[in-house]
């Protein structure tokens, strides 16, 4: 009865009403033993998905060795078209992308194909590989990052163009904004900040609250998902390090990100900064028609 009780709490009930295998496995360890908190459902997901795995993959390998056993030339042409499908789709999106980004910023559109259509493929695909190349030559990963980010802003100003509502404009701010001895606890309300003037927050929090933005300052990307989930804003400012910003509009989906760069002069995620006038320029040109982001130094 105690077993029985315990695996209703740690394991799922059966579409047939019955407990699953964490209450059997209690009746051989009882409650105190670790296996109750292993879900029997979840490991058989894994060890389907391992089987299906091992099959697939021993199955390419035979059908290879018995290509290369028994028909070589038939390989070499499999192989190059292969290589060939995979070149030009590669090409395909790359070309397409990057010309979309040009043709974007030369017609100034601002239709949201950026965020919808091509952002996704750019920050998953091209903006990695960016990365590596940049690696190879010499340009740090934050610099290609930062080099996407103001891309990115310049994308958003044709959406500058669009006039929005304040109550449609998120502002997060990372953690690290905070002085490091601050405290108050701004990441879960940011008007406990005293405006005492140790870190930007204070600067930013009068100028949002003058503009009725909603702000918050986020402890992490978890947090600005779900604040951005229970929000639903059309457009977000974001201020954090390169990476962050990066890896937060590679989340958001097609929500327009405007990325704010922070300096760290203490070196990364430690009392760092940011200019409030560009937060604040950013809000009002977004909700202002007709003013183009691009003259905002983001
Ligand atoms: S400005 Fe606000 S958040 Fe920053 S140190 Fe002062 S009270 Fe803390």
């Amino acid at each position: 009865m105690k077993s029985s009780s315990m695996g209703m709490i740690f394991g799922e009930v059966s579409p047939s009403g019955g407990v699953n295998d964490v209450s059997k496995d209690q009746t051989v360890g009882g409650p105190d033993d670790i296996r109750v908190l292993s879900d029997g459902r979840r490991k058989r997901i894994f060890v389907q998905l391992a089987a299906a795995a091992a099959v697939i993959i021993a199955g390419l390998l035979m059908m290879v060795a018995y290509l290369l056993v028994t028909r070589t030339e038939i390989v070499r042409s499999a192989l190059v078209f292969i290589l060939q499908a995979g070149t030009a789709t590669f090409l395909g999106i790359a070309i397409i992308s990057l010309g979309a980004i040009v043709i974007l910023i030369a017609t100034g559109i601002h239709s949201g194909y950026w965020e919808r259509v091509v952002r996704p493929f750019v920050v998953r695909l091209m903006l990695p590989l960016a990365v590596v190349v940049g690696r190879f030559i010499g340009i740090s990963r934050d610099e290609v990052q930062g080099s996407f980010l103001s891309v990115n802003n310049a994308l958003i100003g044709g959406r500058g163009r669009v006039p929005l509502e304040s109550s449609e404009i998120l502002v997060l701010l990372p953690r690290c904004l905070q002085w490091a001895d601050c405290p108050y606890k701004v990441s879960q309300e940011v008007h406990q900040c005293r405006r005492c003037g140790r870190c930007a927050i204070s600067d930013i929090v009068e100028e949002t609250d003058a503009l009725g933005v909603a702000t918050f300052v986020s402890t992490g990307g978890t947090q600005a998902r779900r604040l951005v989930k229970e929000r639903r804003p059309k457009v977000i400012v974001a201020v954090a390090c390169e990476r962050e910003l990066t890896e937060g509009i590679r989340d958001v989906g097609n929500i327009p990100v405007v990325a704010v760069i922070n300096d760290r002069p203490e070196g990364p995620c430690f009392n760092t900064d940011v200019d409030a006038g560009c937060v604040t320029l950013a809000i009002k040109e977004l909700i202002a028609e007709g003013v183009e982001l691009e003259d905002a130094s983001v």
